[in-house]
């Protein structure tokens, strides 16, 4: 192979020989994978700008409130108490994403990563549209500063800050609340500077990526574009050439009429480089399996267009492993992934079962530290506690009492009267339970607590209760 060839041992598609950008000029893909990813990208859109204008039961159905630390999920508040699951389900995350890549590449971020929708189904389609497809582009790009091209370029930035704009808000909608963002835009920029500031920030960061970082966030800065290299291996399918089919003894070369490729020995593979012109990351496909395909299936669409104007089977480029590749065999559901669908059912599982029992009402009952148990008349003995209860819900909690659950006793609370726990916010205070002596069995009794809302019963909970050594 001669040294050009060979260059993307050296450097990435999207640099030149000078370590300069090498801009990527990508051929607007059509074919059955990308009306597939378009129908994706409508649904995921929708949903990604719906989310946060979306209440339900007063709840936003997406919010991420890091400074005033709400978040709703599906509609679901969840608090910094509920910390716990916020964990697990990053755990299972990442588990997740790494088993699905070593099974399956990098197809998240060719189908559902946001970069890749709005660069490649946003962006790039306002591009197509007022600059045309790559070889109309790449003659503006050469030529003088014309009325025209000032015109396209102009009308094409103008357009771009808007979407990035609109971007940021959406953005800031799932972090302040889109109630709050309403808010801001009906009081207007000046009342609200240092927010229409960072507005402006944010929409600056998303123009900047999208008109000019572009794919380079995939092929630089995406730490899980990094991990490929490790998650990856011969088993993994990914979009891949059929090397064996597309090279054979003698090698690609261009298409000839009425002949028989596979008896001369000549690869399928007519070498168009339409694989290679329609790939927004710049590489040749061609190459094996590298660190910039983001699996955006644009090639196997571009190449199967080709196999079928040459009438020649199509799957040339496709859903491949390494060892399907050598041994020639189809792609099958084999053991490691039914392994790996096994796990993340139970992990799945696990996570369904953790959000099924969280309750609305958080209750914590507390012994007072320092303070030992007291006598009373009658032989009643009483220890003092400090409660918490904190309120999920975007209801209040009226008349709540405490009553014991497990002993016969009494349960008073000092600081209040009546207590209400108000919509997403706590109550707090101390009580006394009162249990009579002869019905404490051990030094440290553990006894259970019903908290109720009027009659209705919303949460229970555990405390020590601690009582003198010998009671007989
Ligand atoms: S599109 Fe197919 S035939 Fe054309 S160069 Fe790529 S792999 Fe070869
Ligand atoms: S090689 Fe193919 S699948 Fe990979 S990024 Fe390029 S066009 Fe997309």
């Amino acid at each position: 192979m001669d040294t050009e060839d060979n260059n993307f041992r050296d450097r990435i598609g999207t640099m030149n020989a000078e370590g300069k950008r090498a801009w990527v000029y990508p051929k607007k893909p059509d074919g059955r994978f990308y009306k597939y990813r378009t129908w994706l990208t409508w649904f995921l859109l929708i949903f990604l700008i719906a989310s946060p204008f979306i209440h339900i039961n007063g709840n936003q159905f997406m919010l991420f409130n890091i400074l005033g630390r709400e978040f709703h999920i599906f509609g679901q508040p969840f608090w910094p108490q509920d910390f716990y699951l916020g964990v697990t389900a990053m755990i299972i995350a990442v588990l997740f994403i790494t088993l699905f890549t070593s099974a399956f590449g990098r197809i998240f971020c060719g189908w559902i990563c946001p970069q890749t929708i709005f660069m490649e189904m946003v962006f790039r389609k306002i591009e197509y549209w007022i600059e045309g497809d790559r070889g109309a582009q790449m003659r503006l790009d050469k030529e003088e500063w014309t009325s025209d091209k000032i015109k396209k370029k102009g009308f094409k930035w103008f357009l771009f800050f808007l979407i990035s704009f609109g971007i940021a808000n959406v953005f800031l909608a799932y972090l302040v609340g889109s109630k709050r963002l309403l808010q801001y835009v009906t009081e207007g920029p000046l009342e609200n500077l240092s927010t229409f500031i960072a507005l402006l920030i944010f929409t600056g960061v998303f123009y900047f990526i999208f008109s000019w970082f572009r794919e380079q966030v995939c092929t630089i800065a995406c730490p899980y574009g990094r991990l490929q290299s490790v998650l990856l291996d011969k088993k993994s399918v990914v979009v891949a050439y059929d090397h064996k089919r597309g090279e054979r003894s003698l090698g690609r070369s261009k298409f000839k009429k009425n002949e028989d490729r596979q008896e001369l020995g000549k690869g399928d593979c007519i070498d168009c480089s339409q694989c290679v012109q329609v790939c927004p990351t710049g590489i040749d496909i061609r190459n094996g399996t590298q660190l910039e395909c983001i699996n955006c299936t644009a090639c196997i669409d571009a190449c199967d267009i080709i196999m079928e104007k040459v009438d020649l089977p199509k799957g040339l480029i496709g859903f491949y492993s390494e060892e399907n590749i050598e041994k020639e065999e189809k792609v099958r559901f084999n053991s490691r992934m039914k392994g790996f669908a096994a796990i993340l059912f139970v992990l799945v599982g696990i996570l369904s079962g953790m959000l099924f029992i969280r309750t609305d009402v958080e209750a914590t009952v507390l012994r007072l530290p320092g303070q030992l148990y007291e006598t009373q008349e009658n032989n009643i003995i009483s220890n003092v506690y400090t409660f918490k209860l904190i309120n999920k819900t975007t209801g209040s909690f009226e008349d709540v009492h405490f009553k014991l659950l497990s002993h016969k006793g009494s349960i008073e609370s000092v600081t209040h009267e009546r207590i209400i726990v108000p919509e997403k916010g706590l109550a707090e205070g101390t009580l006394f339970i009162e249990i009579p002596k002869a019905l404490l069995k051990d030094e440290k009794n553990s006894v259970e607590i019903g908290i109720y809302s009027g009659e209705k019963l919303i949460e229970t909970t555990s405390t020590n209760f601690m009582g003198p050594r010998s009671f007989r």
